[in-house]
């Protein structure tokens, strides 16, 4: 959702903090919402992922997530996954045989699910330092009352009150903020993940959502799609099916085929459109059970204000095509599928725990926030019309050697050159001097849900962090001046794009020609005379461009383009030479 480092540590947290915690078949994730921002934890492997896995070893040894993953090949009776599923059957559904016998682990489900919430609360412990002992945790919409008692017993059994369950359509809509649109509304949550599909329908009444029907099947999902590709592929390739490597193997193929249209894998091409082949009939067991929720809802598609997807298979082009056409609206992919979840169980508890205000307005970002890049342009890093709260932040470095600060301007506008822009601060950032490019500073903007401004610039060799909080000025802007701001940016919006490309030529202009002339120098006697004329007249064409009063920008940018592309055969010729150098100095030729 946000762009955050994945390291973030919240400095200013609640001193009795709830948790909120996605308790998945597959995987687990726990949350909690910092400075009014719901934020993700990562174990110190950065993972903010835990696979819902646990190894009891035969001494009695626990092992969770992915350590005890891994020991699934080695001891596949002591290893249990998916326990998710034995607390939460559906009723009349066929069961699942685990190929574990919680019996002869001695252990329960309960039991199991308590050992994942201990490993939650002990990431979120470590990374918050400081000890926790509430959360929100998730159920799917149809678990019974006695699956969600169990579900709250795991979480006493870990030392966590659970202050309460929340059904998993209903966090995600949470994190999608549909909660701060109108009283009205109905959404739909489609969530295809791993190894379970649910599909419910949801309305807003008296300000909490309320779910109207759900329908699915706990035997849909991502890994059976993996199993058939794995299928389709070990009998091109002439390899054991069941193969771990090729599972796996093929789970990475069809991640790699959301966004690529094809792949390869041990040398086998393998396309989009066959993977779409394959997952066609899968995909469409969906369709009957969206269309289940609809008509136990007593809602009619086209009545939905919303569809929102879930779960890491929505990923998938193919899914997406086939909710398009079977809600007859474009889904809502706005936030990221396999956190939606655990962010909307944060919320929820940071609703409950008073770090967040319940009403949140739909508030948004009347004008671009950015700051000055080098050569005097905008960057912007909270676009206009942003919905706050947001946090984005991007990477700069110095532009010049032996810097030793730099000055960040904090910007508000539309105009392309941060001189037509307002400021609203500035902060220095001093870093250690080095040649260009070596330093490394990131700048976050977050923008919390009151309109405040938290400006953080971190020198990435000190790890020192400067702030800086703008009040109000964000997002109170008077609606006129937004308009002659906007008015302004389009009216100058071709001038204001040709300093742009003016200046990012200038720049690259200036970098070239120092180049250009270090180069000819080193190579003249080695480059024919026609050549290195050549260049110098390329050369000579872009300082005259650059000396030129009236910026042509589209000539700058062309003739930079062409010496750059002349230079290219003087820079390999370099590196060429200087390779033949340090042979010959090694007595190799
Ligand atoms: P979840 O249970 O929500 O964590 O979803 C996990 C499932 O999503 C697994 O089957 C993954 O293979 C699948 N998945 C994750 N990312 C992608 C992707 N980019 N394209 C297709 N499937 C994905």
């Amino acid at each position: 959702m946000f762009k955050q480092p994945s390291n973030l540590k919240p400095e200013t947290l609640n001193p009795d903090p709830i948790l909120g915690i996605d308790l998945g078949t597959t995987n687990s994730l726990v949350g909690v919402v910092d400075s009014g921002f719901p934020i993700l934890l990562a174990d110190e492997n950065g993972s903010r992922s835990t696979p819902s896995a646990v190894c009891i070893a035969e001494d009695g040894t626990i092992t969770v997530g992915a350590p005890a993953l891994r020991q699934r090949a080695l001891h596949p009776t002591r290893t249990i996954t998916s326990v998710k599923r034995l607390i939460g059957r559906r009723a009349g559904e066929a069961g699942w045989a685990p190929p574990y016998s919680l019996n002869e682990l001695n252990t329960t489900p309960v039991e199991v699910s308590a050992e994942i919430l201990k490993h939650l609360k002990a990431v979120a412990e470590r990374a918050l330092e400081q000890s926790v002992s509430k959360a929100v945790i998730t159920v799917p919409a149809y678990f019974n009352d006695a699956q969600r008692t169990a579900t709250k017993r795991a979480g006493e059994l870990a030392d966590l009150e659970v202050v309460r369950i929340l059904s998993e359509p209903t966090a995600a809509a949470l994190a999608y903020g549909l909660d701060k649109l109108s009283e009205h509304q109905k959404v739909a949550v489609y969530d295809l993940g791993g190894g379970t599909f649910d599909v419910s329908v949801l309305e807003m009444r008296d300000g909490v959502f309320q779910v109207l029907s759900t329908a699915g099947d706990t035997q849909l999902g991502g890994d059976d799609l993996d199993r058939s590709l794995a299928q389709f592929i070990a009998e091109r390739l002439n390899l054991p099916s069941h193969d771990i490597r090729v599972l796996e193997g093929a789970e990475v193929v069809k991640k790699r085929l959301s966004t690529d249209d094809t792949t390869s894998f041990h040398g086998l091409d393998i396309t989009r459109a066959e993977l779409e082949k394959i997952a066609r009939p899968w995909i469409e067991r969906t369709r009957m059970h969206c269309l289940r929720a609809l008509s136990d809802a007593g809602v009619k598609a086209e009545e939905l204000d919303e569809v929102i997807l879930v779960g890491g298979s929505t990923r998938m082009p193919l899914v997406r095509d086939y909710v398009r056409e079977i809600f007859g609206r474009e889904p809502n992919t706005s936030q990221n599928p396999d956190e939606a979840i655990a962010l909307g169980a944060t919320i929820q508890a940071g609703i409950l725990s008073g770090s967040l205000r319940q009403v949140l307005l739909l508030d948004v970002t009347p004008l671009s926030l950015g700051i000055e890049t080098f050569g005097g342009l905008m960057n912007i890093i909270i676009p206009r019309n942003t919905t706050i709260p947001a946090k984005a932040g991007e990477m700069f470095t110095n532009a010049v050697a032996n810097q030793d600060s730099m000055l960040i301007r904090i910007l508000q506008g539309e105009r392309e050159l941060a001189k037509d822009n307002w400021e609203l601060g500035r902060i220095e950032v001093p870093f250690p001097a080095g040649p260009k490019g070596s330093a490394r500073v990131g700048v976050q903007f977050s923008l919390d849900a009151n309109g405040i401004l938290h400006v953080l610039a971190r020198d990435t060799a000190t790890n020192q962090d400067i702030t800086l909080e703008i009040r109000g000025t964000a997002i109170d802007v008077e609606d006129e001046r937004v308009e002659q701001m906007i008015a302004e940016s389009v009216d100058f919006a071709f001038e204001d794009m040709n300093e742009r490309i003016w200046t990012e030529a200038m720049l690259k202009a200036e970098e070239l020609l120092p180049a250009v002339d270090a180069a000819l120098a080193q190579l003249g006697d080695v480059i024919s005379q026609d050549e290195s004329q050549n260049v110098r007249d390329q050369a000579a064409q872009v300082k005259k461009l650059l000396e030129s009063v009236n910026h042509d920008a589209k000539a700058l940018k062309s003739a930079t383009q062409q010496l750059d592309d002349a230079t290219q055969s003087l820079a390999v010729m370099l590196i060429d030479r200087a390779m033949e150098e340090s042979l010959a100095r090694r007595g190799l030729v």
